[in-house]
């Protein structure tokens, strides 16, 4: 399996005056997401036709995401960016209803939102729509003590994206656990992509982090989906606070702006089982193939260099396993990456590709099957005429 469904389709768009684009970029929001597989895709669907109580379907939802992980308790949420407001929130105010209707004020309730300052990132932003204070631990660099003086009752939680784990001068997640539960502080991990292997999903709940954050984006969930599991009274906490029962529960709380329908619920379930249970080694095999029969084309019909690679979800270029073409355009061509990357984009149809260094990415991980032959034609194109 490639991108769960591998044909293309191309007339919806027409009528708000829209072209398709080829997306040889990747899982980018922008872009669109992921795609849902005809099985998850059927069932959505089946949701779609008959009402439910939303309360109950998140709570069965959540219990199979549990099992599924081996976590004590799950929840899905409308992607990882509202995932980590939630969870935010709920260390702030705990099971406290009256704290949790006053959100995103948080008086009387633990405040802040500790980070260290090797971790800045993007969706900080998003965990801050709690109304946390942000509070960055460290100068240049962090160390666990600098970590330790800083906790204390005022602090909610420490917020680890864990992608960044690992990174000189940070301190590494197991540690930032240790530190942070021996002063009774909460860790909540931004793992927003880290599905794969899946035997990644669970290891940060094994490694003791409270609460975990998943975007359904990464493992062809839908664009608006995403869980966050945990430990059970967190997750109970997260519940309360979000857009379910705010018709018939006792508090106005803000995550009813975090709002799902049936088919999201349902859709992000069952595209996270069958994550874990898909062939992997046959996906990734799908793409080295079809890379291998692409790279031979553009050997003979274009000038440049021409490699396999690994575009990586943070963005970088690695030998294995293969799942994107790299294409240089040659110096007598007198272009650069970003000359490539834009002219394919501009022409029809466009191309999305990413520039990395001196040349272009093309993962094929988002390029439905029937599209490699115009993908391979617009490259061929593209890099003939000299700038
Ligand atoms: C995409 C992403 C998010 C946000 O996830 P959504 O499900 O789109 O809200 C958060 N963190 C990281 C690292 C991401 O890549």
């Amino acid at each position: 399996m490639a991108a769960p469904a591998q044909t293309s389709s191309t007339s919806v768009y027409a009528e708000f005056g829209l072209s398709p684009l080829v997306n040889a970029s990747g899982i980018y929001t922008d872009l669109g997401g992921s795609c849902l597989s005809p099985t998850v895709w059927r069932a959505a669907s089946e949701a779609n036709r008959t009402w439910v109580a939303m309360p109950d379907l998140l709570d069965r939802t959540g219990h199979a995401i549990a099992e599924m992980i081996g976590a004590e308790a799950a929840r899905v949420v409308p992607g990882a960016s509202a995932g980590l407001a939630l969870a935010v929130a709920a260390c702030m105010t705990g099971d406290d209803g009256r704290l949790m209707e006053q959100l995103p004020a948080s008086t009387g309730s633990r405040t802040d939102l500790l980070m260290q300052s090797g971790h800045r990132y993007k969706y900080t932003r998003c965990a801050l729509m709690s109304g946390a204070r942000l509070v960055e631990v460290g100068a240049v660099s962090t160390t666990p003590s600098d970590i330790e003086e800083a906790l204390g009752p005022q602090v909610a939680c420490v917020l680890h994206p864990v992608h960044l784990d690992g990174k000189p001068g940070t301190v590494p997640l197991k540690d930032v656990v240790r530190i942070a539960h021996r002063a009774g502080v909460a860790v909540v991990v931004d793992a927003a992509y880290m599905s794969y292997p899946t035997d990644l999903i669970g290891h940060y709940g094994r490694q003791g982090s409270d609460l975990v954050c998943f975007s359904a984006k990464y493992f062809w969930g839908p664009n608006a989906g995403g869980f966050v599991y945990g430990r059970k009274d967190l997750i109970r906490t997260v519940a309360a606070l979000d857009f379910t029962r705010f018709e018939s529960g006792p508090h106005l709380v803000f995550g009813r702006a975090f709002k799902m329908d049936r088919a999201t619920v349902v859709a992000t379930t069952l595209a996270l089982r069958e994550w874990l249970t898909m062939d992997h080694d046959g996906r990734w095999a799908n793409y080295r193939a079809r890379a291998e029969k692409m790279l031979s084309e553009l050997k003979q019909r274009a000038e440049g260099t021409f490699e396999m690679v690994c575009f990586t979800l943070d963005e970088r270029i690695v030998p294995e396993p293969v799942n994107s073409l790299f294409v240089t355009p040659s110096p007598s061509s007198g272009l650069t990456a970003i000359d490539l990357e834009q002219r394919l984009a501009r022409g029809a149809p466009s191309v999305r590709a990413v520039a990395v260094g001196e040349g272009v990415s093309f993962c094929l991980e988002t390029v439905f099957e029937d599209q490699d032959a115009v993908l391979v034609d617009r490259v061929v194109g593209a890099l003939a005429v000299p700038k």
